[in-house]
């Protein structure tokens, strides 16, 4: 058997990665580079708790690392895994098994398992770098936290999940919030028309204010100190005061360190359905970077960038990484199709916004269950997405946890 497995990418798909080769055998050396200075941690209280925790709002990144529901608990089979923090992975050449770390280690591996994920899209504007924020690391929401005092104008770029939630939490800290989004109402894709302007409404009435169909041409600096951030100014020429710029306009995958091998990488690494890339039998990928077809939704490969693929492809992606060292047979020895329910939830203000399966190419959409009346943040609403007849998606936004679970059942009886 190989003797070395090196992740690359120390956080959520690289933590489950290392736990799942030990859960599923791997007794041989295990290797986590990461690029961050912190063990992996959970990055959804990045944009929640970690802004608005009152609590929390004195502890340094190191001390939030550990803070429950921030921290990620570690399983005792990776107590024996060697993490190498603070260090990038520059440069990989795969046909000699080996990398090559920006501070000039060189590593041999026998298996390797991608897990570098995203990093986050910013405006192509130059300028007001230190009122200028995006959010990935803990490090960024400990930044952003610090300038999201009362009374401060937040202009949020982009209206997805991210953006909404930032707003939020920005509102609940007393800043003056606004968001804008190129598309006719927030987070359309993912939600459909009537329950996106329905949350819409909903942060409205906490205060937050939206441009919608609008995008920013520039940034201005104030009149009396032209070297600080005063306003953004968007393509209809409207200038809006703006103290803090949040991006929040998508995410790029961090595969740069992989060219040269001969991978297509246009949009994250390309896998099969065993986690395998591109037919290599010593290398997988997982996580928000790993492009897979899912057979729920047809064969065309997808990345998806939500909380519970780490933990599933990381599960896959594992076996199929032993059985490839283990034996120098090629070909699918595992069967079973790979065929997870993405699922997704977002915390805005006091509701929980919660989705399983794929909502966004759907060609009818149809409340389920409750209505967008007054009230039904508590009583909750229940929106089916279909395809072609065939139900892809659901989404409760309100209501209970086992109104969600009871619903997140339904639809894995439909796949
Ligand atoms: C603010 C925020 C809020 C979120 N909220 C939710 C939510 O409410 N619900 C939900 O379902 N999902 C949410 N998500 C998404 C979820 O957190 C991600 O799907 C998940 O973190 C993906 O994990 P990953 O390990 O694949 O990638 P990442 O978490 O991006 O980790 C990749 C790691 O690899 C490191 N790395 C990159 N390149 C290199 C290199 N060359 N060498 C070494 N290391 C490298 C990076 O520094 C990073 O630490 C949220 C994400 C963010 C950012």
């Amino acid at each position: 058997m190989a003797s070395q497995i090196v992740v690359v990418g120390g956080s959520l798909g690289g933590l489950r990665a290392a736990e799942q080769l030990r859960v599923n055998g791997w007794s041989g050396a295990l290797t986590v580079v990461g690029a961050e200075a912190h063990l992996p941690y959970n990055r959804p209280p990045l944009s929640k708790n970690v802004l608005v925790s009152p609590d929390i709002s004195a502890l340094t990144a190191a001390e939030l690392v550990d803070y429950p529901g921030v921290a990620l608990r570690r399983r005792a089979q990776v107590e024996d895994v060697s993490f190498v923090l603070d260090t990038q992975v520059a440069s990989a050449a795969l046909s000699d098994r080996s990398l090559l770390t920006v501070d000039g280690r060189e590593l041999a591996y026998d298996g390797l398992v991608i897990a570098t994920g995203l990093r986050p899209r910013r405006l192509p504007i130059a300028g007001f770098d230190r009122h200028r924020h995006a959010l990935r690391t803990l490090d960024d929401a400990i930044a952003l936290r610090g300038q999201l005092t009362p009374g401060t104008a937040v202009v949020v770029v982009g209206g997805g999940f991210i953006g909404c939630e930032v707003a939020a939490s920005a509102c609940r800290l007393g800043c003056q919030v606004t968001v804008v989004e190129p598309f006719a109402a927030p987070m359309l894709r993912p939600l459909g028309a009537e329950l996106a302007r329905t949350v819409q409404t909903f942060h409205e009435d906490k205060g937050v204010s939206f441009r919608l169909g609008r995008s920013v041409s520039t940034l201005a600096g104030r009149a009396s100190d032209p070297a600080t951030l005063g306003a953004v100014v968007l393509d209809d020429g409207t200038e809006l005061e703006a103290d803090v710029l949040v991006e929040a306009v998508g995410s790029n995958p961090n595969v740069e360190w992989l060219a040269g091998n001969g991978l297509d990488l246009s949009d994250g690494v390309l896998c099969d359905n065993m986690m395998r890339v591109e037919a290599r039998e010593n290398v997988v990928a997982v996580g928000d970077v790993a492009r897979f077809p899912n057979p729920r939704f047809g064969s065309t490969p997808r990345r998806v960038e939500h909380w519970c693929i780490p933990a599933d492809t990381a599960h896959r992606a594992a076996t199929t990484l032993i059985r490839g060292l283990s034996t120098a047979e090629n070909g699918d020895r595992d069967p079973a199709p790979f065929a997870p329910l993405p699922s997704f939830w977002s915390d805005q203000f006091d509701v929980r916004i919660q989705g399983f399966g794929r909502t966004e190419h759907a060609d009818r959409i149809e409340v389920l269950e409750g209505g967008f009346a007054p009230g039904w943040v508590s009583e909750g609403v229940v929106v089916g997405y279909f395809r072609q007849s065939t139900m892809t998606g659901v989404v409760i936004a309100g209501g209970t946890p086992a109104q969600r679970l009871r619903h997140k059942t339904l639809l894995e009886g439909v796949g």
